[in-house]
């Protein structure tokens, strides 16, 4: 879940004004830890957890001007739709959610660290090895 809170991080903070900000690194500080308490209260108790992208957006909708705050709103709704998704699927075939993460390795050779497409065991970036994987099979 902690790379799950990556992913949303790392999308959030690429929309984080740039010009003009003040302390530019403590916005980035404050938007990390805002989504990593949020995807930890979602892994850990998320159907109590009442509408979490609502939550997550207002406690970082300051960092944004407001001519980009309706984006954020959308793409937080979306991650957390996503996690939310996969907790579920997880949960039901594994009676767990430890296996949230792309199933591909990046050019160091590590984990590679992103979230998996809905529906597919690779990331956005990883997608093509799915697709090689069932062509493959075809053949
Ligand atoms: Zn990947």
């Amino acid at each position: 879940m902690y790379r799950f809170s990556r992913a949303m991080y790392r999308d959030l903070s690429a929309m984080l004004p740039r010009s003009g900000a003040v302390r530019p690194e403590l916005a980035e500080r404050l938007l990390l830890s805002a989504c990593e308490r949020t995807v930890e209260r979602l892994a850990r108790d998320h159907r109590r957890f009442a509408r979490p992208g609502a939550r997550l957006f207002r406690d970082v909708r300051s960092l944004y001007p407001v001519h980009v705050q309706l984006a954020v709103y959308d793409r937080i709704e979306r991650h957390m739709a996503d996690a939310l998704e996969y907790l579920d699927q997880e949960i039901a075939e594994r009676g767990s959610a430890d296996l949230l993460r792309c199933q591909a390795s990046n050019r160091k050779g590590k984990a590679c660290q992103r979230v998996p497409v809905t529906g597919s065991k690779f990331c956005p970036s990883h997608r093509h090895l799915e697709r090689v994987e069932t062509a493959s099979f075809a053949a």
